[in-house]
C-alpha cells in the first residue's frame, strides 16, 4: 500500500541546533541496531520507519554492522527509503559508521583509511544513496594514526560522499585531538555519539560532555534505556519476546547483566515515573535529554508501540529539583 506521510508530522518534533553547526536534529532519532536485519520482520521494521517518520523523526541512526547478519539493517533501510520515502530524502538525514569488525582480512575493521572508504562504499551501495548525512568513526582505533582516520573521514566529505562526519565512544581525551585535526583540515566534527543512561554516566565523569559544550560539537546517546533494563519489561522475569532473551550476542543485553542489585533499583525508579505519570521508559529518556548539551536520543524499538510510547516523553520532558534528587539518591544504591 502507498504510504502517505502525516502531513503534521513537523509539529509533533522538537527540533536542535547540533553544536554550533547549521544543522537541527530532531530531539529523537531512530536507530537500527537490532530488529532491522534480514532475521528480523521487514513488516514490523518498516512500520517502525513510517511511524517514526510521521512523527517528525527526520534522523535515521545506522552502522555498516547493524543486522544480523551484518550490512542487512542498511539493506532493509534500503528498501524502506526506496518504497516509501524516496520523494522525501530531502527531508531526511541518514547517519552510518564504520569501525568495528565489518569484514575478514587486515582491511575490515578499525581505522584504517582503506577500510573507512571502501565500507562507505558498501554501506552507499546497500542504502541505494548517492551520499549519507553523517558518517561516524564508530569506535577509537588505537594502532592507526588518529591523522589517517580524521583524514579518511575528511577526505569522505570532500569527495561528496558524506555531508558531515561524526566519532563514537572516542574519550574525552581523544575527543580533543581527534576535534583539533579535523578543524584544521577543515572539516569540523558535527557530532559525537557516546552511550549515556542513568546506568552509565561516564560522559559527565569523563568531561565529555563539557568538552562537546565548550567546541560546539553536538552529541546524540545510544543506549538511553540501557538496551530495556531502564524500562518496566525485566521486573517480573525476562519476556520471550524481549532482546535479553534473544541471544543475539554483539554486545546485546544478557540475562546475566539483570542482577537483583539492578532490578530493585529500577523498581524505585518506576515508582517516581508513576509518581511523574510517565512509564519508566518515558522518564528515563526525559532524564538523558535534560541537559542541552544532549543533542538528540537514539530510540532502539522492537515494535512500533514501543516507538509511540517512548515519544509520549515529548509530553513531559522537565524535571524538578527535588524529582532529579530523588533519581539521584536511588541511582546512588
Ligand atoms: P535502548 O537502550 O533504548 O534499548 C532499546 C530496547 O529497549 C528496545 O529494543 C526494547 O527492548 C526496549 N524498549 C525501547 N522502548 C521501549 C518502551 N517504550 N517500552 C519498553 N521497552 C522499550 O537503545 P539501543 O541499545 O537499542 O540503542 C539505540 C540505538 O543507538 C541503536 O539502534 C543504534 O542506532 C545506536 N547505538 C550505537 C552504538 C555505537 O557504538 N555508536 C552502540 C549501540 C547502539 P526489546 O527489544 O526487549 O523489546
Amino acid at each position: 500500500m502507498d504510504y502517505r506521510p502525516n502531513k503534521n508530522r513537523y509539529n509533533e518534533m522538537t527540533y536542535n541546533r547540533c553544536g554550533d553547526s547549521g544543522l537541527l536534529l530532531p530531539a529523537f532519532s531512530l536507530g537500527l541496531w537490532h530488529n532491522f536485519g534480514q532475521t528480523d520482520s521487514f513488516d514490523n521494521a518498516r512500520t517502525i520507519v513510517q511511524k517514526a517518520f510521521d512523527a517528525g523523526i527526520t534522523h535515521f541512526d545506522l552502522a555498516n554492522n547493524y543486522g544480523p547478519p551484518p550490512g542487512s539493517a542498511e539493506t532493509t533501510f534500503g528498501k524502506i527509503l526506496k518504497s516509501d520515502l524516496a520523494q522525501y530524502r530531502d527531508e531526511i538525514i541518514v547517519s552510518t559508521k564504520a569501525g568495528w569488525k565489518m569484514w575478514e582480512g587486515p582491511y575490515g575493521d578499525f581505522g584504517s583509511k582503506k577500510y573507512l572508504v571502501s565500507s562507505l562504499d558498501q554501506s552507499l551501495q546497500r542504502m541505494g544513496l548517492d551520499y549519507v548525512d553523517i558518517y561516524y568513526h564508530h569506535r577509537p582505533d588505537p594502532n592507526t594514526p588518529l591523522e589517517e582516520t580524521m583524514g579518511a573521514l575528511d577526505l569522505i566529505v570532500r569527495q561528496g560522499k558524506a555531508l558531515y562526519v561524526g566519532i563514537s565512544s572516542y574519550n574525552a581525551v581523544e575527543t580533543k585531538a581527534a576535534l583539533k585535526i579535523l578543524k584544521e583540515m577543515g572539516t569540523p566534527c558535527l557530532i559525537h555519539q557516546p552511550r549515556y543512561s542513568m546506568f552509565d554516566r561516564w560522559i559527565e565523569e569523563d568531561g565529555l560532555l563539557d568538552l562537546l559544550g565548550n567546541e560546539g560539537v553536538g552529541s546524540i546517546v545510544f543506549s538511553p534505556l540501557e538496551q530495556g533494563l531502564l524500562t518496566n519489561k525485566y521486573l517480573h522475569g525476562i519476556p520471550e519476546s524481549s532482546r535479553a532473551a534473544s541471544g543475539r550476542g554483539n554486545g546485546a543485553l544478557e540475562a546475566d547483566q539483570i542482577t537483583p542489585e539492578k532490578l530493585d533499583i529500577v523498581a524505585r525508579l518506576n515508582n517516581v515515573a508513576k509518581e511523574r505519570g510517565q512509564s519508566l521508559a518515558q522518564m528515563a529518556l526525559s532524564w538523558v535529554k535534560r541537559d542541552p548539551r544532549v543533542t538528540s536520543v537514539l530510540l532502539g524499538v522492537s515494535r512500533p508501540e514501543q516507538l509511540e510510547d517512548s515519544l509520549r516523553a515529548l509530553q513531559n520532558p522537565d524535571f524538578d529539583q527535588e524529582e532529579l534528587n530523588t533519581i539521584e539518591n536511588i541511582l546512588s544504591g
